[in-house]
């Protein structure tokens, strides 16, 4: 049990878009919500604290970038100084950079990878040690579905989608039998930020592969993330669960 009561969460990426969203769901425990976001301009970041606070849970947020070893290192060791411990981490922040291979650049490559998959191995490898003491948590890593599918344009970020999805796999048959449970999610096409950007050519062909023949919302996302972190899925490890309105699974 955190401070507040309820849980406490760390979220990357939960300035804005699906992260937010996420944020906001565990907001409703009144637990602690910590974000982790890394724009300068933390407008977005502010905005999403005050309104959890309003909302009756405690909130703060980090400008830090998930990419760095070392900076995520000393965020957790900072969180955990200052909090029981850790019960929630919801793996979210991420990048894209689409261009198609051949004109795809060694930094495209690297920042993508970084953002999207080493970050993943940075905050989880910072949190494991005190679940595993605690023996329990719960991990949801965001994936996508295009880490499965492959999407042309978009070589980088799919395989850093597809990475996580091994990823996870592997640490929820380390840690099962200390009662921590790490699962992924793969969304679909959402309406966020990411995705405003998109060609109106791609956004039209996304929605015809989709059966409920409509975009996601970030609350759709976030209502599976929070399933997985609740008593009602506590049987369930190592699994992709996806949520993209058919388009695949
Ligand atoms: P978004 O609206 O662009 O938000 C991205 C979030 O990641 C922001 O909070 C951003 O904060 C944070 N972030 C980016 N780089 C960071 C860094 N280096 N360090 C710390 N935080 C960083 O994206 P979204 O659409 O909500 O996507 C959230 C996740 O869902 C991503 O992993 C994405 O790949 C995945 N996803 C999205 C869709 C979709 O259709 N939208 C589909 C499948 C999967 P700052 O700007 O402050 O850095």
């Amino acid at each position: 049990m955190g401070d507040a009561g309820g849980r406490t969460v760390v979220i990357t990426g939960g300035s804005r878009g699906i992260g937010r969203s996420i944020a906001y769901r565990f907001a409703a425990e009144k637990g602690n919500v910590i974000i982790v976001h890394y724009d300068p301009d933390e407008s977005a970041s502010e905005e999403t604290v005050q309104h959890i606070r309003e909302s009756g849970a405690t909130a703060e947020s980090h400008k830090v970038d998930v990419a760095s070893f070392e900076a995520v290192d000393v965020l957790f060791k900072n969180v955990l100084s200052r909090f029981d411990g850790v019960d929630v981490l919801v793996n979210n922040a991420g990048i894209t950079q689409d261009t198609l291979l051949m004109r795809m650049s060694e930094a495209q490559w690297d920042a993508v990878l970084n953002i999207n998959l080493k970050s993943v191995f940075n905050c989880t490898h910072a949190v494991i040690r005190e679940m595993v003491r605690r023996k329990g948590g719960r991990i949801v890593n965001i994936s996508s579905v295009v880490g499965q599918t492959g999407n042309a344009g978009q070589a980088n970020y799919s395989a850093s989608k597809a990475g996580i999805l091994g990823f996870t796999k592997s640490v929820a048959k380390e840690v099962g039998a200390r009662g921590i449970t790490v699962n992924a999610v793969a969304p679909g096409f959402i309406e966020t930020e990411m995705t405003e950007g998109l060609p109106e050519k791609a956004k039209k062909a996304f929605l015809a592969q989709i059966p409920l023949g409509r975009p996601g919302t970030t609350e759709e996302i976030a209502e599976a993330v929070y399933w997985l972190c609740s008593n009602g899925s506590r049987y369930i490890t190592g699994q992709v669960l996806h949520v993209n309105g058919g388009m695949f699974g």
